[in-house]
């Protein structure tokens, strides 16, 4: 694509680095510049949390029985699952949801993040209790590589990859070998391994297919993965098991919205969009807030705490925290990782729900309309196809300015248009949501050993948060991490 025809795309730079917290403040420099709309920076507070500012704390204003700090779909289950209780929801956005928050393009959704579940899962469960049924994926996912679309990558799609017979055969060989691992009994020393152990020996390729597949879910390459994390994601996509992932247009965005839906009519003076929580201190049989909201700092006291944010910053404003909890929060790593989501006018690619494609500035795509795409009367408006770009943590800068983004993005759909050619269209729109720090890194062992160590519970502070359960970032994680939290409050009231 030329420089000029790129120009009369509208570009459009979405999404908080809040993320941003521990950033390098001279990085912070963001020219603004033409057609490109710009929305939703909230980390100055956060970086003057990192600074060690010492912000001024009133006195308390007002006493709950609960606050959870953090609305995204873990911070909102557990409110909703307190609606029984004077509960505080303290979120930092103008809006609710955090990494699982669906946008929308004339009425349609796509996802900025969060994409599905699994049948049966607490996603899904929690999705039947609030009036939303996930709908079946039913497809496998096929890898576009060289040129040639292979489907059903890891079955039958291994004798079809355009490489030399041996490098096929390597494949083979590889997928025989991991099929053979018992993971339920090598749990913990799996998860003590890089996956590179278990791919070197094999050709290249299957390295380069996992340097894909691992960042888009967990945020790693072969070498930084939990071996454990892999295999088991291997075994998954290879076995002769049907499908069970299941999601709706906008991915698990619609949990989160429909959580926000319900609660707010009822409980509106409880939950406080734009407040970012400072300090959490804990104090004799209470716990005190303080945070700031339109410019004003407030403190208010609860008899527990919820954290439902992610543990890079909750280690900042939790007050009392043991050395080695602390340092276990430390240990965990989160990935850059915007979205771009590319809009078309016309079909373009409906063949798939969700497509790799090794060795390209983005790791794989969805449909975001897939699992609505042949009810009857539905019309696909427009094909918006959801790119996942996760970024190296080295990388994390360019999220920074709006040129960054806006690079990023157009090298996203330079790569999408050179997969095929029946790719090479212009779509009307291109939006990147911007997220400095969405996903914790299933690096080896974050699972069994940093994880655990990390969530323990304080006498009336509950960590909550997907990264307070893994084995990878998930939404199922992070409502049973919330509704481990509202067990610990139920706990601290009975005793
Ligand atoms: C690109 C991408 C794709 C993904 N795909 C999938 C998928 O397909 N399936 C799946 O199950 N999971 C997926 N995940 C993971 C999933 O999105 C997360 O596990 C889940 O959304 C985490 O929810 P959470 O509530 O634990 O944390 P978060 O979403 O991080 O919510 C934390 C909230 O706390 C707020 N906050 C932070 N600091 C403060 C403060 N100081 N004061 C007040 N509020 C604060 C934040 O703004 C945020 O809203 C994906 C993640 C990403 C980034």
């Amino acid at each position: 694509m030329t420089t000029s025809r790129r120009d009369f795309i509208k570009f459009v730079v979405a999404g908080s680095v809040i993320a941003g917290c521990p950033l390098d403040e001279a990085l912070l420099a963001m020219p603004p510049a033409t057609k490109t709309e710009m929305d939703g920076e909230r980390f100055d507070l956060c970086h003057q949390v990192r600074d060690g500012h010492q912000f001024q704390r009133p006195g308390v204003s007002k006493r709950h029985d609960i606050i959870v700090v953090g609305g995204g779909v873990s911070g909102l289950t557990a409110a909703y699952l307190l609606q029984n209780h004077n509960f505080l929801l303290l979120e930092k956005e103008t809006h609710w949801g955090g990494n699982a928050y669906l946008e929308q393009f004339q009425g349609q959704a796509f996802a900025t993040g969060t994409a599905f579940d699994f049948k049966g899962s607490a996603g899904d469960e929690l999705a039947r209790e609030i009036g939303l049924t996930l709908l079946p994926i039913n497809g496998a996912d096929p890898t576009i590589v060289n040129g040639a679309w292979v489907e059903d990558t890891w079955r039958k799609g291994l004798n079809h990859l355009p490489y030399p017979a041996s490098v096929r055969k390597s494949f083979m060989k590889f997928r025989t070998a991991i099929q053979a691992i018992d993971v339920r009994k090598r749990h913990d020393e799996l998860d003590s391994e890089a996956f590179s152990k278990y791919t070197v020996a094999y050709a290249p390729e299957i390295q380069q297919w996992w340097d894909t597949y691992g960042p888009s879910n967990w945020g790693a390459r072969t070498k930084d993965s939990s071996a454990l994390v892999c295999i088991d994601a291997l075994q998954g996509l290879s076995s002769d098991k049907a499908d069970t992932r299941v999601t709706l247009p906008g991915g698990l965005g619609a949990i989160t919205r429909q959580l926000a839906e319900i609660l707010l009519p009822k409980h509106r003076d409880r939950m406080y969009d734009d407040a970012t929580v400072i300090a959490v201190e804990p104090q004799k049989g209470e716990v005190h807030v303080t945070y700031s909201r339109k410019g004003q700092t407030e403190t208010v006291a609860a008899k527990a705490v919820i954290m439902a944010t992610p543990k890079f910053i909750t280690k900042r404003i939790v007050g009392g925290l043991p050395a080695a909890q602390r340092a276990a929060m430390s240990k965990l790593r989160y990935a850059p990782y915007p979205v771009v989501n590319l809009i078309f006018d016309k079909p373009v690619y409906n063949e798939a729900y969700d497509t790799w494609v090794p060795g390209k500035s983005f790791t794989d795509m969805i449909v975001a309309d897939w699992v609505v795409r042949n009810q009857p009367g539905y019309r696909q408006k427009h094909n918006i196809l959801t790119c996942y770009t996760p970024l190296a943590e080295t990388q994390r800068a360019r999220l920074l300015t709006e040129l960054g983004c806006r690079d990023l993005a157009a090298t996203v759909l330079r790569d999408f248009q050179g997969l095929m050619p029946k790719f090479n269209v212009e779509p009307v729109e291109v939006h990147i949501y911007r997220r400095g720090h969405p996903m914790f890194v299933a690096t080896p062992g974050t699972f069994t050993r940093t994880i655990p160590a990390a969530r323990v519970p304080m006498e009336r502070i509950f960590f909550a948060n997907t990264d307070s359960q893994g084995p990878e970032s998930l939404t199922a994680g992070a409502i049973i991490a919330a509704r481990r939290g509202v067990e610990w409050f139920k706990k601290l009231l009975a005793r």
